[in-house]
């Protein structure tokens, strides 16, 4: 019988959406989403009306996994945005957004956030010409990020060389130079995952 997933894609399964957790696999026809779009398990087609609590938590997991983050750590971003002054969900997704692995990812350095975190976390980057290994990193308008010098015929790297990467319009990445900025700051329509931040406002406001 085919498999149809690995337990990155019975994530995305679980959540009823692409996470984009598998790299390049995520925009082919080998992806699970595409092949078999029900939750996992022996009830996974089953038609019972989820509760609005339900919901509202899925909405949260789906987030969390989609930026691979703990329980303790996405609600640490929950509440730093609260403090911050604009719509709370927004500056939420805003925050996670600008964590380096995630714009290692955006840039295309990485070909899912989680081999962008081991990009970081290994030392392969800088910030400011600064090395920077921490995948929590929040970046700032303006900031450079590069490959390491010394990292860049890194066999990780191989097919980065020329490529030509979509990315959203607030990042910048020569893939020549394997230098890139931070042009900008993110916008709620740059962010291309099908979200309800609201969702996740309302669980937590409970
Ligand atoms: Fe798997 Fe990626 Fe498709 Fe998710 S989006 S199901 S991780 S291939």
């Amino acid at each position: 019988m085919a498999k149809y997933t690995s337990a990155d894609c019975r994530q995305c399964r679980r959540e009823g959406a692409k996470l984009f957790l598998k790299g390049e696999r995520c925009t082919t026809k080998k992806c699970a989403m595409e092949r078999r779009p029900v939750a996992p398990g022996q009830h996974g087609t089953g038609r019972r009306k989820p509760s609005e609590y339900s919901v509202q938590q899925r909405e949260k997991q789906k987030v969390k996994r989609a930026y691979g983050l703990l329980e303790k750590q996405f609600k640490g971003y929950y509440d730093e945005a609260e403090r911050i002054k604009g719509v709370t969900g927004e500056n939420m997704l805003f925050l996670l957004e600008k964590r380096l692995d995630n714009v290692v990812y955006r840039m295309g350095i990485g070909s899912s956030r989680a081999q962008s975190r081991q990009i970081v976390n290994h030392g392969h980057i800088t910030v400011n010409g600064r090395r920077v290994d921490i995948p929590s990193y929040s970046v700032k308008k303006g900031d450079v990020i590069a490959v390491k010098d010394n990292k860049k015929d890194n066999e990780l790297f191989k097919e980065l060389k020329g490529a030509r990467i979509v990315m959203p319009k607030w990042v910048e990445f020569d893939t020549e130079t394997f230098v890139g900025k931070v042009v900008d700051n993110p916008e709620r329509a740059d962010i291309d995952l099908n979200i309800n931040e609201q969702l996740i406002i309302e669980l937590y406001s409970k």
